[in-house]
Order: C-alpha cells, then structure tokens, then sequence
C-alpha cells in the first residue's frame, strides 16, 4: 500500500486494537483494494467517510449467565457489534463457538458492511455472538443459554434497528429460542432476526440460501472465464450449513463434490458425496463426519481439516471458517491443477494464499460477494415479514439468483473500471464501498 492517508488510517487502527489480528487482517485488504479509489475521489477523504467507517458505530459486551444440567452456574460472554447503518438496519449473524472474541465478531461485523451493500438490498452492517461451545450440549441447555443470551440483547435490536441471524453453531434451533424469548420480552411479533422457522415468519430457501448464492456466483465467475461445474471436481471443506447447501447445487449443476469436512478431519469420497448421507449425520442426528465412512467403504476418513486442500479438484469451496487455506495449502491447490476457488466461509483464505491464487492465475470469488446469498435471502425474509406475506420456495430462489448474477456483475464492472480486471476482490470490496461511502458522506458527520 502506497497511499499515505489509507497508511495512516491502518496504523491508527493498529494502535488502538492491538489485540484483533482478525480484524486488522479484514481492515487491510479492502484499505489495499482502495488505493485506486482514493486517488479519484477526495471528496471521499475530505468527508472522513473511511475514518468514520473503521471504528463501529456501538459494540456491545454483556454477561451471559445460565444453568447446565447439573445445575451448575456457567458465565459466557456475548457481543454484538453494530458497524454501520448508513445503508440500512444492521444486520449480520450470530456466532457461537469457543473461538469468539470481539477481534473476530469485528472482522465479521466489517466484511458484512460491504457484503451488504452488494446484495442491493438495503441493510447495514453487523455481527454478534458469543464463546459459548453448542457442541455436546443438550437441547435443555441450548435452551438456556439463548434465552439469557436475548434477555440482554433484546434491548439493543429490533427490526428496523438491528436483525441477527445465523452463523456458526446458530441453526435453526438456536434462532428458534431466540425469536421465542425476544417476543415474550417485548410482546411483540416481528422480523427481529431472520433464518426463522417456516412455521413462524421464516423464509423459504433460506436454509439452502447460502451455500445455492455460493454457486450461482461461482457458476457466473467460471462462465466468465469460459469455465463450468459441468464435469468438475470439487473440493468442499466444513459439513455445516452452508457446505451441504454448496454440495448440493454444486451437484446439480453438474459437478462431482468429492470431500466435506469438520474441525476433526476430513472425508474423500471418490464416487461423490452421498448428501442424502451428510444430511442426516449433521442435521438430524448432529454426529461427526467421520461416522460416514461406517455406510461407504470406498471413502476415506483422514484426522486433520487443513489435509482436504490436498485432495486432486478443479474447484475449491472453503466453507468451514476463516483463515483455514494458507499459503501451504494454497500450493497444493494450484499444484494439482485446481484453477477456481470460491468462498462459502468467511475471510477462509489467508493473504498469503490469496497471493498464491493471483500468482497462479486462479479465479477467485471472494466471500463478501460470494457468500453474500445468506444474507441476501435475510433481506427477503425481512421483506416478507413486513409485507407478512409468504413467496413460494422457487419465487425466493429466483430472486437470490437474480442478486448473485448481479453481484457477479458489480465485483466484475468495478475491477474494470479500476483498472483490475479479473480481481474480483477488488472489484468486490470497491463495489460494497462506494453505495456505503456516497450514504455517509449525503449524512453529514454521523
Ligand atoms: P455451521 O456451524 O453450520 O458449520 C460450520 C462447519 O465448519 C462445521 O463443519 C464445523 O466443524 C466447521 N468448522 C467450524 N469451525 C472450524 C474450525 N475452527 N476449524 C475447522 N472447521 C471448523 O456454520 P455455517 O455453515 O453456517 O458457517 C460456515 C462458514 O460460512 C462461516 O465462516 C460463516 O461465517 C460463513 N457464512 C455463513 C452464512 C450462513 O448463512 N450460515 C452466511 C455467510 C457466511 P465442527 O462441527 O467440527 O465445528
């Protein structure tokens, strides 16, 4: 980075967050990418509007007390950062695992802003969660906990203020609680946090939102390029949420997905993943996903995640979580042959793996445009509830694609128009940008 003003700005944030390399890492890609952007409008500078929209408007940190099961009392913390509403409500998911910390819910909260602002729609940027470990809890303190965790929360949210929703160890379950406990505490039925049950203001295709926006924007990047899933090997990381959805579309599309994988280890499955299989292990019965191999002898189970990027693909879909492709793994990619990988998870890819794709002419889909169909879909199941109305699963998809298409479009305009054709990442962060910077600047010094 050359330009002295954007300089200054990271060393200034350094200086006061010394603690949060997640963040900072988020904070100096899109800096890098706006050198160009800079240059050609100071007006930009002159408002302050990239001082202002580094530091969050709130953030917030409370005390999460509840009971296990042996009645023993355990204290959690819970966080939720309101980054940047000049676009819309904030919105953003609600992470729940040890690893949560407020580096990490800000390098959250700070990519959502301008993944936000590319899916058209009109919501700001956020992110919450907690270190609470969902993993071997039972129902009853799953319970528990959600319901102290909105006991706090519910007085910072509300549907045109802040709209949580899922992420990490948050599904359906979890949002459930949450919606029931925020209810009773306000008597009021609203859309407070999206990825509902559909018995109870959720939206269709929500659930599938995700990981079928990851593809339909892959699908758009690699049509670009004269590529296709048709015929394609794809390696998929994680077996959550989003993982089993980009399976699943990948599929359709016409693709062979031959691994998924959990923090223990990884699966290969050289006849393509059975996700009738993935689906019951991880949504109904919660188990691990090395217990696949018991019903499909010709799969592998291999202890360690980080191995699943040695696998031979064409195409990579990290969907487990940050910063889990490094350079090492990034080498193994290009070395066998892999020429496109697109991100399910968020920031999955260290800088120095970025530079390895860029260095060995991969395409690259960058997760604040190509994941944004979750919360694209979050947008809709908002607007639904406002109209309280339902559209049917295939109107919702339709318009989720619609968004994809367009998103590919923007990332892929921008980095032409700034001279960086090709870098989607580029193009992405200076896209989500510019909308959030021309809201600021038209809002005065707020
Ligand atoms: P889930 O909790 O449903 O699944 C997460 C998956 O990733 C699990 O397989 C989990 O394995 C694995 N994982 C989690 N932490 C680690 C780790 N530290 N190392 C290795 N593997 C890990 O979450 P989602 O599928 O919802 O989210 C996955 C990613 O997608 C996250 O980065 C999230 O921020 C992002 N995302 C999610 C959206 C959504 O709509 N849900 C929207 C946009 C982005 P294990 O069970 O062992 O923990």
């Amino acid at each position: 980075m050359k330009n002295q003003y954007l300089i200054d700005v990271l060393e200034s944030v350094k200086k006061r967050n010394p603690n949060e390399p997640e963040f900072i890492q988020a904070l100096t890609e899109v800096l890098e990418s706006l050198e160009p952007v800079v240059e050609k409008r100071p007006d930009l500078v002159a408002a302050g509007v990239i001082d202002r929209l580094v530091e969050p408007e709130r953030q917030i940190m409370f005390r999460v007390p509840w009971v296990d099961d042996n009645g023993k009392v355990q204290v959690n913390r819970g966080f939720r950062v309101q980054f940047n509403s000049a676009i819309g409500p904030y919105k953003g998911g609600i992470r729940l695992h040890p690893s949560v910390n407020l580096g990490i819910i800000k390098f959250l909260g700070f990519e959502q802003i301008f993944k936000n602002s590319l899916t058209t729609l009109p919501m700001g940027g956020g992110k919450g969660g907690s270190d609470f470990d969902p993993k071997g809890k039972s129902d009853g303190e799953i319970m528990r906990f959600c319901q102290s965790f909105m006991t706090e929360l519910f007085r910072h949210i509300g549907a045109d203020c802040d709209v949580p929703a899922g992420d990490i160890g948050t599904g359906a379950r979890e949002i459930g609680y949450m919606f029931g406990q925020y209810k009773r505490l306000r008597n009021e039925f609203t859309g407070v946090l999206t990825g509902k049950g559909l018995t109870f203001g959720g939206s269709l295709a929500r659930t599938e939102a995700t990981g079928f926006g990851l593809c339909y924007f892959t699908e758009e990047m690699l049509k670009a390029n004269g590529k296709s899933f048709n015929g394609a090997t794809v390696a998929i990381s994680g077996s959550g949420n989003v993982a089993i959805y980009a399976c699943q579309k990948a599929t359709e599309l016409g693709a062979k997905v031959v691994t998924m994988s959990d923090s223990n280890g990884y699966i290969y499955d050289p006849n393509g993943i059975d996700l009738a299989c993935v689906k019951q292990l991880k949504e109904v019965e919660r188990k691990r996903i090395k217990e696949y191999v018991a019903t499909h002898p010709e799969a592998t189970y291999t202890e360690g995640c980080a191995g699943v990027w040695t696998v031979k693909c064409d195409i990579a879909l990290p969907c487990a979580t940050q910063n889990e492709i490094n350079k090492a793994s990034a080498e193994a990619l290009a070395k066998n042959g892999c020429y496109a990988v697109s991100e399910g998870a968020n920031m999955p890819s260290t800088p120095e793996a970025i530079e390895v794709y860029f260095a060995n002419n991969m395409l690259y889909g960058p997760a604040k445009a190509a994941n944004a169909g979750g919360v694209a879909t979050s947008g809709l199941e908002m607007s639904q509830n406002s109209l309280r109305y339902g559209w049917t699963f295939e109107e919702v998809d339709a318009k989720l694609k619609n968004i994809m298409v367009s998103i590919f479009k923007a990332c892929d305009d921008a980095s032409k128009e700034y001279g960086m054709e090709g870098n989607y990442m580029a193009g992405a962060n200076i896209a989500g940008f510019l909308k959030v910077a021309e809201a600021m600047k038209a809002q005065g010094c707020v």
